[in-house]
């Protein structure tokens, strides 16, 4: 669909995939296909598209820079505050940098991939809601990982958060107190952007929520 190529030559999702040994092996039975040739508009010139069950191994997400890719057969019980977290995910794309400079009011900064041991870098799942800014610290120290739990049979929906301590220059399992203290065991704690996509999908109707929320 011309669609989704017009936003892979706007992210590079898939090129970037293609770079990356473990996340190449982690999609290798997947076919990402839309299943209609057409989109479903919906709210604020957001578009719908359904994909087949494969891709991205059925995870809901967007692509640039309006599209939300829904799994065929998403269960209508969970659908709703799914759409409202994707959601979320457009208007991050749509204002990023008012998202970033919450995210610094709120204790996340921004870390370059090459600040990172690359061994780390490499093995974390891409993720096309964050590809373009993948990595931040929490306190100007902890950075979340989303690594894949086995690297020989990697999955996409099998990661584990653990934080790399930019002062100590080490990986643990535990998130930082002061991370628990702020978001508790959160569902979702691998980037700023999911932390408050799932805060604000229950809570949002429009961007006007949004809004409101991101200038308390
Ligand atoms: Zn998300």
């Amino acid at each position: 669909m011309y669609k989704l190529r017009e936003a892979e030559q706007i992210d590079h999702f898939f090129r970037k995939v293609a770079d990356n040994p473990i996340n190449s092996l982690a999609r290798d039975t997947h076919s990402y296909l839309p299943v209609y040739n057409y989109t479903e508009p919906w709210i604020e010139q957001t578009e719908i598209v359904t994909m087949n069950t494969t891709a991205e191994a059925g995870m809901p997400h967007t692509r640039p820079p309006n599209l939300i890719c829904m799994p065929l057969y998403f269960p209508e019980s969970r659908k709703k505050e799914t759409l409202a977290h994707e959601f979320v995910h457009i208007h991050q794309r749509r204002h990023t940098d008012k998202w970033n400079r919450f995210f610094q009011k709120e204790g996340w900064s921004r870390v370059d991939p090459y600040e990172l041991p690359d061994k780390w870098v490499s093995q974390c799942r891409m993720n096309p809601d964050t590809i373009d800014q993948p990595f931040w610290q929490w306190k100007d120290r902890y950075v979340p990982l989303p690594l894949f739990e086995r690297q020989d049979k990697p999955q996409l929906r099998q990661v584990i958060v653990s934080w790399y301590d930019m002062e100590r220059g080490i990986r643990q399992p535990e998130a930082p107190r002061s991370f628990l203290e702020r978001y508790g065991s959160a569902p979702q704690p691998e980037h700023p952007r999911e932390l408050y996509a799932v805060t604000l999908a229950p809570l949002i109707q429009s961007s006007v929520d949004i809004n409101e929320y991101l200038s308390r």
